[in-house]
């Protein structure tokens, strides 16, 4: 039997939804139950899924991915300037994007937060003063509400801030004590955390019907009101990603490395186009070793410690995405985007990056963790799914380009000559 592909079978439930959505109102009753509340059924099912995912998955990848670094041997040097590398580049990344939606302002209409064009649910007042008790208005709320009393409660409670701090420590500690204590606590998260993933696929296997539900909820409440603030959230996540791409990690590249950065494109096309038709970093990772390594010169031992754990940890355009998400989500609601939210929005995009899995659609989930992080409903999240495949397509390029870009950074720091001395086609026909 023919089976489409994940994305085609959304890309169908979101037009059928559409439809759905436009030709019931409230009054709509199908078999005497409304409409709505069939949608309502629909959506919340599959939020209520992705909500039941985060715990165990942000621990365990966390855990996994901090002693994973510290385990690798190779630390030493390499280690160091991956590490510095990529929190660099991603919260350059976060820091494009803030800035693109905060003068952009996708979720802002005429002056007005785009709350009910979007049809969000929950009473925006109670939201902003659930936000004001969270956010205490000052950088010392944020540090206190890191260190979490309680882990069991913050993880109980959606304190995610205070359950990320626990499981980068965690991570950290497993690598200071002896081999033999660590070893099992390692199989464990790791095992965890392939478990995880694959029930993260289980649950994405529903998408279609979730984002049916969510998007003919929007459309029967407001018609197609919702498609404009919608379609500038997505320009300002493209323009960011392109300014990132074309502008930012270049110059990286030129100041670190002192290589021609344009060349990289060329070099690393096969990577970029199998990254944009994949919407996946893991999946294209043998492609990125290749045209690294082939058409770029960089050295097999450098790629080959830089690539994996960069494919895992190290997402720029999903760092740039995550910012930009919840902060138009923030816009809709009509927060007052105070300095120490928006500080707790760009800390909780850099690590929750480092958490997310390079499989498609996986940076909902750390949207999911950034909302709940502000105090926002993570409901509101339904929304981005109309426009998920597209933009995953684009930020994961970013993603896969960023990561090459560290290569090549790292390379030239470890001494390594000869890279993208030659225009990519020349070395493949010499
Ligand atoms: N699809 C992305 C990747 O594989 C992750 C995401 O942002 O969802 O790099």
């Amino acid at each position: 039997m023919l089976k489409l592909k994940l994305h085609w079978q959304i890309l169908i439930a979101i037009a059928i939804a559409v439809v759905a959505g436009w030709l019931t109102d409230e009054q709509t009753r199908l078999f005497g139950i409304q409409a709505l509340a069939i949608y309502d059924f629909a959506g919340t099912l599959f939020i209520n899924a992705l909500k039941m995912l985060i715990v165990p998955l942000i621990m365990s990848s966390i855990i996994v991915g901090v002693a994973g670094i510290g385990s690798s041997g190779d630390l030493g040097r390499l280690g160091g300037k991956t590490l510095v590398y990529y929190l660099t580049s991603s919260l350059l990344a976060i820091l494009v994007g803030l800035l693109l939606v905060n003068l952009v302002e996708p979720g802002v209409v005429d002056g007005e937060p785009a709350r009910d064009i979007l049809a969000f649910e929950t009473d925006g007042e109670a939201v902003a003063a659930k936000i004001g008790q969270a956010d205490g208005s000052a950088i010392a709320e944020i540090f206190l509400r890191m260190v979490p009393p309680n882990v069991i409660s913050a993880a109980a409670n959606g304190q995610m801030l205070g359950l990320i701090f626990f499981s980068l420590l965690f991570g950290y500690f497993m690598t200071r004590v002896d081999h033999g204590t660590a070893e099992p606590l390692y199989s464990f998260w790791n095992a965890v955390h392939h478990v995880m993933l694959r029930m993260t696929e289980w649950v994405m296997m529903f998408a279609p019907i979730g984002v049916f539900g969510l998007v003919a909820r929007t459309v029967s409440k407001t018609g197609f009101e919702a498609a404009g603030p919608l379609v500038l959230f997505a320009l300002t996540v493209f323009s960011a990603l392109v300014i990132h791409a074309l502008l930012t990690l270049p110059t990286l590249v030129r100041m670190f490395a002192r290589v021609p950065a344009y060349r990289l494109f060329g070099a690393m096309a096969p990577a970029l186009m199998t990254a944009f038709s994949t919407a996946s970093s893991s999946a294209t990772l043998p492609i990125t070793m290749e045209s690294l390594e082939k058409n770029a010169g960089v050295s097999n031992r450098t790629s080959s410690f830089v690539l994996p754990l960069g494919a895992t940890i190290n997402m720029d355009g999903t760092a740039l995405y995550e910012c930009v998400a919840a902060m138009f989500i923030a816009q809709a609601y009509g927060l007052e985007l105070s300095f120490s939210v928006q500080f707790v929005i760009v800390m909780t995009a850099l690590v929750t990056s480092i958490g997310v899995a390079g499989i498609p659609s996986a940076s909902l989930v750390a949207i999911a963790i950034i909302l709940a992080a502000v105090g926002l409903p993570v409901e509101a999240l339904g929304v981005l799914f109309v426009f998920d495949r597209i933009l995953d397509m684009c930020r994961t390029s970013v993603n896969v380009f960023g990561d090459s870009c560290g290569a090549v950074i790292v390379a030239r720091l470890q001494g390594e000559e000869g890279i993208l001395e030659s225009a990519p086609a020349s070395r493949r026909t010499a």
